[in-house]
């Protein structure tokens, strides 16, 4: 068979099980290749050996059940870094990369070292995409999960080549320091906008992505506690859904942060709020 039909079946078997038949497809072909999506194209008239085939089908099977691509390949691209993920994290969305952008902005105008604690870490790929953009940024990270801290550590090995101090905490409450700048990309789905995604089989771990009945219990938290570990002029920074910006804003602001800006993601949806504590 060459590769050319191989994609063909592939896309076609896919067509009743994803959004993206046609790149789920060649992406997963070009992991068994071993080479990149474009490359499966232009090697449309050559065979593929039976290992490869049977590899190919038993990922597009895992597809067809409803693992996301990131999860068969066990990576995901992110800030041109790759990163590792499975069923223990959240798989890093390129809205996020607005947050790693933003916090480089203001970080990378830090005259000294910047301090910088990512809180929701996840597969850490806003603190490891900072600090390997920023050598000189003091970057810590926390999350809940002991899983998480697992995938973080698997992380920091492979791209930086070194570990970053990483906390198993709820929130800050076993966070030591105090710092320039916390970022977070919290759950902040309602419940209910959780359960569907569990409804529909996502496997995503829903602790990752339940924000409470009204989606803003971790992004509150984190607001309201936020202030007495910022230094002064300190700024927080978070990724949340466009429609909750707005009570992120009163919220923020009753907390004492001023200078509050909302940044927009590549879709034009508000996706992260920026607040500076008071010098
Ligand atoms: N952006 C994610 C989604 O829409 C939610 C991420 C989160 O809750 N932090 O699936």
């Amino acid at each position: 068979m060459t590769i050319r039909h191989v994609l063909q079946e592939g896309i076609f078997s896919l067509k009743e099980h994803s959004d993206t038949p046609f790149l789920d497809a060649a992406v997963l072909l070009a992991e068994v290749l071993n080479t990149t999506k474009e490359k499966v194209i232009t090697a449309f008239p050559e065979e593929i050996s039976h290992e490869d085939l049977f590899i190919f089908r038993n990922f597009l099977e895992k597809r067809k059940s409803g693992i996301p691509v990131s999860y068969i390949r066990k990576k995901k691209e992110f800030w041109s870094l790759q990163f590792f993920v499975d069923e223990r994290v959240l798989v890093p969305r390129p809205d996020t990369e607005l947050l790693v952008e933003t916090a480089l902005e203001l970080a990378g105008a830090c005259t000294e070292t910047c301090t910088l604690h990512d809180l929701c870490t996840g597969s850490g790929c806003v603190a490891i995409s900072l600090k390997y953009s920023l050598p000189l940024l003091s970057v810590s990270a926390s999350d809940i999960s002991a899983d998480a801290g697992d995938v973080f550590a698997v992380n920091c090995g492979r791209i930086l080549g070194f570990q970053l101090p990483f906390y198993q905490s709820d929130l800050l409450s076993k966070v030591p320091g105090v710092f320039d700048i916390i970022t977070a990309n919290p759950p902040y789905l309602t419940t209910q906008e959780a359960g569907v995604m569990a409804g529909d089989g996502w496997p995503e771990p829903r602790a990752a992505l339940d924000g409470g009945p009204g989606g803003l219990d971790f992004l509150a938290a984190i607001i309201q506690k936020a202030p007495e570990r910022l230094n002064a002029g300190g700024i927080l920074l978070l990724e949340a859904c466009p429609e909750r910006m707005i009570f992120l804003h009163r919220i923020m602001s009753e907390s004492g942060f001023s200078d509050i800006t909302v940044k927009k993601d590549l879709a034009g949806r508000d996706r992260v709020i920026k607040g500076t504590k008071a010098g």
